[in-house]
C-alpha cells in the first residue's frame, strides 16, 4: 500500500519539525519520519537541558557557508523574534545569558513540547523508528520506500542534520540523498569541539583539569573570541575553544591570550619597578590560580626569580606566551563531542528563499544537513527554525 502526503519531511529534528509544523499550518498533508525513537534529541540535550534556543544579538556575521549571503533571507523572513513569540505563545519562561543568549528557565522539554504540539494543531503525521530504504524521483514529486511501507509525496525535505553525536542518531544519509540528485556536498568536519593536547603539553596540563578562566582564542583565519577556557582531562574547551574551532582548519596553531585584559609586558615592566624582589611565580598568582601559575613556569622553561633579575629573554618571553600563546593542538575531539558539523550539502544549489535545490524542483534541504554553521549561543537551532520555516512555506 502507498501513503500519499503533500510533504514528506526526513528527520524530526529542529529543522524538521519547525518545517512541518509551517507546511502543516499552510494546509499541506505533511508527514514526518525519523529512524529514532523520540523526536527532538538533540533539542533535549541542548544547552545543558536548557536549550540555548536563539540569540537575541542574531547577525549573518555570526555563520560560516561557502556562500556568506546565503543565510540571510532566511534569517530575515523568520527572525529570533518570531522564534521568541512562538515561546510566549506556549507560555515558555525563558532567561537571557551572556551574548544574548536565550534559554528556558525549566527545561529543553518544553521547546520540543511546543514544536510537537504545533505539528499536531496543523495534523502532521509523526513516524519514529522509521528508516528510509530508497528515494526515487517521480514526474510528479517523489516515492520513498522505509520501513513501514512506500510513502508518495509531493515535496521532500531533508532534515536529517550533521554527523556530531552519532549516538543521538546522526547519520551520513541527508549527504548521500544530496549526491543521488546530483547536488554537491562540501568535505565536513566537527565544528564546536573541544581540542585536545599534543602529549607534551598535556603532561603540563592535565593535572589542572576543572581550571576555566577567561580567554581570548583566535584560529588564523576567524575572529577572536573572548569567554571561558576550560582546562579538561584532553585538552582545552569552553566557549572560547568552541567558537575558535569552527575557524581552525586540522593542523593550524590557534592564538590564545591568557589575559587578555592585562597588557602582560607593560605589568611586568610596573611590577619590576615596584616590587623588584617579588618572585615570577608570586606576580603570576596574582593573575592565575596558583597551580596554573607554577606550571606556566614549568612548561615555558621561564626561571622562578625575583622580578628585578629576570634577564631579556625571559622579560620578552612572558608577555608573548602570556598575551600571544601559540598554541597548536593535538587535534579535536571529533563528532563524539562536536556540537555541530561544518560543511555539507554546498548552499551554491539552493534556493537561499526557500530552501528548495535549484535543479530538482520540490527537493528541500533544511538545518544542519547543508553547508551553514553557526557559532555557539543560540545560532545553530535559529537556523533550523529560519531554514525550516522558509522551506514550510514553500514545500
Ligand atoms: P537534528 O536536530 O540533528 O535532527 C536531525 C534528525 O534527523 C534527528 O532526529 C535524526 O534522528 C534524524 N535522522 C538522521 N538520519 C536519519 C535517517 N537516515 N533517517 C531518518 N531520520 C534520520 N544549538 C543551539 O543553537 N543551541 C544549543 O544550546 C545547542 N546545544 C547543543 C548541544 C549539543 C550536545 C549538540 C550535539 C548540539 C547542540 N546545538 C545547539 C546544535 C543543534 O542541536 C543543531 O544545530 C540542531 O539540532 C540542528 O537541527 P537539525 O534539525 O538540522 O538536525
Amino acid at each position: 500500500m502507498t501513503v500519499q502526503t503533500d510533504v514528506l519531511v526526513i528527520g524530526a529534528g529542529a529543522a524538521g519539525l519547525m518545517c512541518a509544523a509551517t507546511a502543516a499550518a499552510r494546509g499541506r498533508r505533511v508527514m514526518v519520519i525519523d529512524h529514532a525513537k523520540q523526536a527532538g534529541k538533540k533539542i533535549l540535550i541542548s544547552g545543558g537541558g536548557r536549550c540555548n534556543f536563539t540569540n537575541l544579538y542574531l547577525e549573518p556575521a555570526n555563520y560560516l557557508c561557502g556562500n556568506r549571503h546565503f543565510v540571510k533571507s532566511a534569517l530575515a523572513q523568520y527572525t529570533q523574534w518570531d522564534f521568541i513569540d512562538m515561546v510566549v505563545r506556549h507560555g515558555i519562561a525563558y532567561h537571557e545569558r551572556d551574548h544574548g543568549q536565550l534559554f528556558c528557565d525549566d527545561s529543553a522539554k518544553e521547546i520540543v513540547k511546543m514544536l510537537l504540539a504545533e505539528c499536531d494543531n496543523g495534523g502532521v503525521q509523526l513516524r519514529l523508528r522509521t528508516e528510509v530504504e530508497s528515494v526515487s524521483k517521480l514526474d510528479q514529486g517523489f516515492a520513498v520506500a522505509t520501513s513501514i511501507g512506500r510513502i508518495q509525496c509531493q515535496s521532500l525535505v531533508v532534515a536529517t542534520g550533521g554527523l556530531s553525536m552519532p549516538k543521538l542518531g546522526a547519520s551520513a544519509y541527508g549527504y548521500r540523498l544530496a549526491e543521488q540528485f546530483g547536488l554537491m556536498v562540501l568535505p565536513t568536519r566537527a565544528g564546536l569541539v573541544p581540542f585536545t593536547l599534543q602529549p607534551q603539553d598535556k603532561l603540563h596540563f592535565e593535572p589542572l583539569s576543572g581550571i576555566s578562566l577567561t580567554a581570548t582564542v583566535a584560529a588564523r583565519r576567524g575572529p577572536a573570541f573572548t569567554e571561558q577556557l576550560l582546562i579538561t582531562h584532553r585538552g582545552v574547551s569552553g566557549p572560547s575553544v568552541l567558537q575558535a574551532s569552527n575557524y581552525r582548519q586540522p593542523g593550524e596553531a590557534v592564538s590564545v591570550d591568557l589575559l587578555p585584559s592585562v597588557d602582560v609586558a607593560e605589568a611586568l615592566a610596573q611590577a619590576r619597578q615596584a616590587h623588584p624582589k617579588r618572585q615570577l611565580q608570586t606576580w603570576l598568582s596574582e593573575h592565575f590560580p596558583a597551580r596554573l601559575a607554577e606550571t606556566l613556569i614549568a612548561y615555558h622553561g621561564w626561571q622562578n626569580l625575583p622580578l628585578g633579575q629576570l634577564n631579556k629573554a625571559t622579560l620578552e618571553a612572558i608577555p608573548a606566551q602570556l598575551n600571544r600563546w601559540q598554541l597548536k593542538p593535538g587535534g579535536d575531539e571529533g563528532y563524539r563531542t562536536a556540537e555541530v558539523t561544518l560543511g555539507g550539502v554546498d548552499t551554491d544549489q539552493l534556493s537561499s528563499k526557500t530552501m528548495e535545490c535549484k535543479t530538482v524542483p520540490g527537493l528541500f534541504f533544511v538545518g544542519e544537513v547543508m553547508d551553514v554553521t553557526g557559532w555557539l549561543g543560540g545560532f545553530n537551532f535559529q537556523w533550523a527554525w529560519s531554514s525550516g520555516y522558509v522551506a514550510g512555506q514553500n514545500a
